[in-house]
């Protein structure tokens, strides 16, 4: 097993292993940097094959927050926890009383939230055990615990993020008559259709689940079509919304699409394939850019932001995406190269304000 010499790790500055005997709890916490702030991620849960595999997620998934709050704008620093385990058949609430306590430890370095195989009940189960937990509040008539879901706010800033980059590509004001191509319609998916629709836009769309795409077809006019051919169609955005890795040699080769933007995490299947979008003149809004709604919804969810303030730092992704656009163009590099330097340059030597 190793850690520093294993490729994933990138000058991270903690990482902390837990074994609870009486829950069978093996979780990893990884903070990437902290130089912004404490680091805000989710916890994973997942039936990992080895511990190496385990420890590669954590490291990977805590850098990827470092660089996704750097380019929010919001003061916190990069973090995720994942516990080893089979969502299916591992939960107990003793497990997840065990990781609240294992993140009560960090005493706020690390503050923890949902990611993959992990409820929102699993959620408030740790959050009985620590106050290190993000979106949690109080039921106003009892004090049970409720968690917040981060989807609206991310569907709210792919939607600013499509207008932003359709307006840069294509010279178009709005979205009324854009023709966009969504790839999954969860729990961001959906939303953004709707905003989508809303804005006048016409809409293909794919997912694995039938009834999805039946009611995508009722509310919002859209026209379901096979993965295969929502990759080919010729409309002008194309929008991952649902797995990661969905930009790689196979699809970059038949993409008919004049922007890529949308929600799913990891899009690239390896860098080189922003660089192959790039080289087609295809725009790419960098991922980690452009869905951190959630983020920005959370942040200021816990230092009680007003809804108006969240809503205009959350839209302010448009702004962000459109100098990125910009430094692309005038440097002649892709897009995610480009944000990738910006958040550096945000996190590497700076130090957290308040804001
Ligand atoms: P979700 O699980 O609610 O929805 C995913 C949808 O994709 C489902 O409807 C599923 O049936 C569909 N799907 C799965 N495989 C597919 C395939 N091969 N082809 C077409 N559709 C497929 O997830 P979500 O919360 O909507 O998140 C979507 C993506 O956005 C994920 O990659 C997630 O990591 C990312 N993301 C989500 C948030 C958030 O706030 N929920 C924030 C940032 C990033």
């Amino acid at each position: 097993m190793t850690v520093f010499s294993s490729p994933e790790f990138d000058q991270h500055e903690q990482i902390d292993f837990a074994y609870d005997q009486d829950s069978g709890l093996r979780a990893i916490i990884a903070v990437h940097n902290s130089h912004l702030g404490p680091a805000l991620g989710g916890c994973r849960m997942y039936p990992y094959q080895s511990e190496q595999e385990a420890i590669r997620d954590v490291l990977r998934l805590s850098k990827g927050m470092t660089y996704k709050a750097a380019m929010a704008g919001v003061s916190l620093g990069g973090g995720k926890s994942v516990i080893i385990g089979d969502p299916r058949n591992d939960k107990s609430s003793q497990l997840f009383k065990a990781m609240g306590r294992f993140v009560d430890r960090q005493s706020g370095r690390y503050t923890t939230a949902q990611d993959m195989g992990i409820s929102a009940q699993d959620l408030e189960q740790m959050a009985s055990q620590t106050r290190y937990v993000s979106g949690i509040s109080n039921r106003e008539d009892s004090t049970q615990l409720t968690s917040r879901n981060p989807s609206p706010a991310t569907a709210l800033g792919v939607f600013c993020g499509i207008e932003a980059a359709v307006k840069y590509e294509l010279k178009h004001e709005g979205l009324k008559g854009v023709k966009v191509a969504i790839q999954g319609l969860g729990s961001v998916g959906n939303q953004l259709a709707g905003h989508l629709h809303r804005a006048g836009a016409k809409l293909w769309v794919s997912d694995i689940n039938k009834e999805a795409e039946q009611q995508a077809e009722t509310e919002f006019g859209a026209t379901a079509v096979t993965a295969e051919e929502l990759l080919r169609l010729e409309v002008d955005v194309f929008s991952p919304c649902a797995m990661g890795a969905v930009i790689n040699d196979e699809s970059i080769a038949v993409l008919g699409a004049k922007i890529v933007a949308g929600a799913a995490n990891n899009q690239l299947l390896e860098t080189r394939h922003g660089v192959d979008l790039f080289n087609r003149g295809i725009l790419y809004a960098p991922d980690y850019v452009i869905n951190a709604g959630g983020i920005i919804d959370l942040y200021c969810f816990d230092r009680g932001k007003s809804v108006d303030e969240t809503e205009d730092r959350i839209k302010n992704i448009a702004t962000t995406l459109q100098d990125i656009f910009v430094a692309s163009k005038r440097k002649q590099l892709a897009t995610h190269t480009i944000a990738n330097e910006q958040a550096e340059a945000r996190f590497r030597f700076s130090y957290a304000k308040a804001s």
